[in-house]
């Protein structure tokens, strides 16, 4: 007998038919006498409404509000979840994040998990009661209503797996594992079997959404047994696991894009020590995080700086260096928000020299021009117009030798 956390992500409840298919994979596990607690999302595209009136009402919204509204989505799925599954004889019972609790960090919007109180969960899944959780939501220290960032159901999921010392996290999605690349985008992206913590992490933090990064993040933390998987097909999925479980590493495991980022120039910066510390600093002040980061030499004495944010964040960042110029003294703030951000991954990386080179040329020998680079020891990253993104990463895949058949 396990005891089993089963997440069910927003195509997986998008409709009434799919949440009763949820409900014959619950019991099927409660059936063989396991345990469960089940997380779940908003229904597809209820989470993308509700962000879009938030931002559509004031740009500059208020993140507790925003809190208040994107959580709503889960509450909706997690009770008619626990109605169709007591309707098909299982007993079952719905709980917001509030009422567990799942105490988060203060940050709204993106906030952090920091302890969840699993012995109620435990007591009445022990006689036989399955939990349905909602996903992506906690409560502050202020007793207000936090969610998790976009995506932050599989975060609850794995959390939830952790304090409940469940035997395994199974992610249920609508691909069925984690492949080379987005097979939505590549028809010939292959199945990985298993994939080690790392990559997982990095191929996350770079775009790959299948997971959330803090998920992984947390699993590798915590050793949660994470697995993801077709909540539509009965097919083996992809085990996330330790570096030395992996017997065949290649040397890019896989590649991500994301066209969720935008790019800032700001112009005319005066070259002087303490300037970055300035500019991110005031973009600090509001919580905005900076990914890639380039800064020219200039001899006039200034310099141009550019750098990436979330495009979400860009309104919050205009502001905070709109605010910033007299004391940080620079010219204009250039932004471009038709941007993608294309990494390869790879463990084998470590050993192997050349590979960003391999990455370099492959996008000029399409004529595809990179903006700005960064790299970590298992990834290279490039910024390059958000309109060559499919082409880049169909390029790159076949350059790495990761096509299937
Ligand atoms: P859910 O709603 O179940 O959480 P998501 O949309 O968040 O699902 O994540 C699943 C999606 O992730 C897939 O539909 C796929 O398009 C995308 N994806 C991106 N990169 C990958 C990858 N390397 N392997 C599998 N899926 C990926
Ligand atoms: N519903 C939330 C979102 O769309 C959380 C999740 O699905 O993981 O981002
Ligand atoms: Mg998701």
């Amino acid at each position: 007998m396990d005891r089993i956390v089963m997440k069910f992500g927003g195509t997986s409840v998008a409709t009434l038919e799919r949440i009763r298919n949820v409900v014959a994979r619950v019991k099927r596990e409660t059936e063989a006498g396991n345990e469960v607690a089940v997380v779940v999302s908003a229904m597809a595209g209820v989470t993308n409404q509700l962000v879009e009136w938030c931002q559509n009402l004031s740009p500059l919204h208020d993140a507790r509000e925003y809190d208040t509204v994107v959580s709503t989505g889960e509450q909706v799925t997690t009770g008619l979840l626990a109605i169709a599954l007591q309707e098909a004889g299982v007993d079952a019972r719905s709980w917001q994040g509030w009422q567990i609790p799942v105490r988060t960090d203060p940050a709204h919007g993106k906030a952090r998990i920091e302890a969840i109180q699993g012995a109620e969960l435990v007591r009445r899944m022990r006689s036989g009661q399955v939990a349905v959780v909602a996903g992506f939501q906690g409560i502050g220290a202020d007793n207000r209503i936090t969610t998790l960032g976009r995506g932050g159901s599989d975060t609850s999921a794995v959390a939830l797996a952790a304090a409940l010392r469940a035997d395994r996290c199974d992610i249920y999605t609508d691909v069925d594992g984690v492949y080379t690349t987005d097979p939505r985008i590549v028809a010939k992206a292959r199945k990985l079997s298993k994939i080690a913590y790392e990559e997982m992490l990095e191929l996350a933090s770079v775009g790959a959404k299948v997971l959330q990064t803090r998920s992984v993040e947390l699993a590798m933390k915590e050793r949660v047994r994470v697995q993801v998987l077709s909540s539509f097909a009965d097919l083996p999925g992809t085990l996330v696991v330790d570096e030395d479980e992996i017997v065949e590493k290649e040397i890019v495991t896989g590649i991500a894009y994301t066209r969720d980022d935008a790019k800032v120039t700001v112009r005319r910066v005066p070259d002087r020590p303490g300037i970055a510390a300035a500019v991110f600093g005031a973009l600090a002040a509001e919580h905005v995080n900076v990914d890639m980061i380039v800064q020219n030499i200039a001899a006039d004495g200034t310099t141009d700086m550019t750098f990436t944010v979330a495009q979400a964040d860009l309104p919050r960042a205009r502001a905070a260096l709109d605010r910033a110029q007299t004391q940080i003294g620079f010219a204009e703030i250039l932004t471009d928000p038709d941007v993608a951000k294309i990494s390869v991954v790879g463990v084998g990386m470590r050993s192997h020299p050349g590979v960003a080179n391999t990455m370099f040329r492959t996008l000029a020998e399409r004529g595809i021009n990179i903006q700005v680079i960064s790299t970590s020891e298992i990834k290279v990253s490039v910024l390059i117009a958000a309109e060559y993104t499919e082409l880049a990463v169909r390029a790159l895949h076949t350059a790495y030798g990761l096509d299937g058949t």
